[in-house]
């Protein structure tokens, strides 16, 4: 087959077969297509988008691309959790160890930031010694001895996505329904799990701006999971602002520490132990979402949740130290206030922006292979319909230069808008499908 020809079908909106879409897949993954071919493909499916028969081969040939796990040896549901990605959305830190301590098997196999959004393998890597690249082995040993196994895409699972995953990052073409849903489909099929947990987000911090494009997303991955016959429950879900307060590596990892020590920011409790609850109902140990939530709860207060991320860390080669006693984590070499100029309640936050000002100071890649600052990122300390008074500190900046510092600290302040009214939350739990 000719690339090119491939390619330029794709550019003209015509509908490519099987057999073309299972040779670029293929090619690309074995090095026969080189980068800058596929990038022009991603671009035009990114502008023509894919039919559902077409996204439907995708995701099978990146998912034959490497294994599919079988666990069946491993006792217990066998269920995950998979976000579309957002700003400070650590919720899989969270979830997974909820889940874990509730007596449900967590395999998952996540990506590292994309675009402005940060990811799972970023944030557990900045945990010294976490290996998140595990082979076959010990991704089954570790679940099977904790019940929850947090890896990424590797040369024998998913292999497809972990090369399209990191060219989409750099090259502009996150933001379409067929390239996320075979990516987010391919790495969970491949997983061995019985049934998945979807955070569909929506909002001005999401790759779906507006709701209705999230519930097509919605709509492709269920049927995509029930295709291949597994249970699912997708959330729609706010991205209008960070969740929680902390945007970026380690950042979100003390966050999440803080959580499952129950000292959880509003929004942050409320989305993880939903998820968290509609995990444990589908792996059948709660009679319903809500009980589900309730066996969440129980397990932070009573501090199970908690030891069960140590467990965790602990087999995936991680330094407890840092967990016990997160202070004691390096400190970034550059830190600044950023104070508020205004007067009123917080009207509207460009949360695309914050991301992607998180990224500049270290959180983030702006090209293939680009080095993370674990410590770099924002304690982000102001939500849609709070009140500020001119000189409250509004969020404090983490960096290790002085010149990406104040760079950010420039354009800060034009990311956050304020209103003489009272201004309502937007709702966090938009709609649930099944
Ligand atoms: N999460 C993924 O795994 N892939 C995407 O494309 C977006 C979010």
């Amino acid at each position: 087959m000719n690339t090119v020809e491939l390619i330029r079908k794709k550019r003209d909106g015509e509908t490519l077969s099987e057999e073309e879409i299972n040779f670029l897949v293929s090619s690309f993954t074995k090095d026969k297509i080189p980068p800058y071919q596929f990038s022009a493909f991603l671009m035009a499916v990114y502008f023509k988008g894919m039919n559902v028969e077409e996204t439907s081969y995708l995701t099978r040939a990146m998912l034959n691309s490497g294994k599919i796990v079988r666990l069946s040896s491993i006792k217990g549901s066998k269920i995950d959790k998979h976000s579309t990605g957002g700003v400070g959305d650590k919720t899989s830190l969270i979830v997974a160890p909820i889940a874990a301590a509730a007596g449900i098997k967590v395999p998952m196999i996540s990506g590292r930031g994309l675009g402005h959004t940060g990811g799972t393998l970023d944030k557990l890597e900045s945990i010294p010694g976490f290996k998140t690249n595990q082979n076959l082995k010990k991704y089954k040993l570790i679940l099977k001895k904790c019940g929850a196994v947090l890896i990424g895409q590797t040369k024998e699972i998913a292999p497809a996505d972990k090369l399209i995953y990191a060219l989409r990052d750099v090259t502009a073409t996150v933001e379409s329904i067929p390239l996320i849903t075979a990516s987010i489909m391919s790495k969970k099929l491949a997983e061995g799990i019985d049934g998945l947990v979807l955070d569909i987000k929506t909002g001005n911090g999401a790759f779906m701006k507006d709701e209705k494009d999230a519930e097509e997303l919605a709509f492709s991955l269920i049927k995509t999971s029930k295709d291949f016959n597994k249970t699912v429950i997708a959330f729609i879900t706010d991205m209008n602002q960070p969740l929680g307060n902390y945007i970026g590596n380690w950042l979100e990892v003390y966050e999440s520490i803080k959580a499952l020590r129950g000292e959880f920011a509003e929004d942050l409790l409320e989305l993880s132990t939903t998820l968290s609850g509609a995990m444990i109902f589908l792996g059948g140990k709660a009679g319903s979402i809500d009980e589900g939530k309730e066996i969440s709860m129980s397990l932070v207060k009573n501090g199970k949740a908690f030891d069960k991320l140590l467990e965790i860390v602990k087999l995936h080669g991680g330094d407890l130290k840092f967990i016990k006693e997160p202070g004691k984590y390096p400190k970034s070499k550059v830190a600044e206030k950023i104070i508020s100029k205004e007067d009123g309640y917080v009207s509207e936050i460009n949360t695309y922006e914050l991301g992607t000002a998180a990224a500049e100071l270290g959180a983030g890649r702006k090209k293939l292979g680009d080095k993370i600052d674990p410590k770099a990122g924002i304690i982000f300390k102001i939500k849609i319909g709070d009140k500020i008074k001119q000189g409250d500190v509004i969020a404090e900046l983490f960096s290790g230069s002085d010149s990406k510092i104040e760079n950010v600290k420039k354009k800060f302040h034009r990311l956050i808008k304020y209103s003489a009214e009272t201004v309502k939350a937007p709702e966090l739990i938009k709609k649930v499908f099944s």
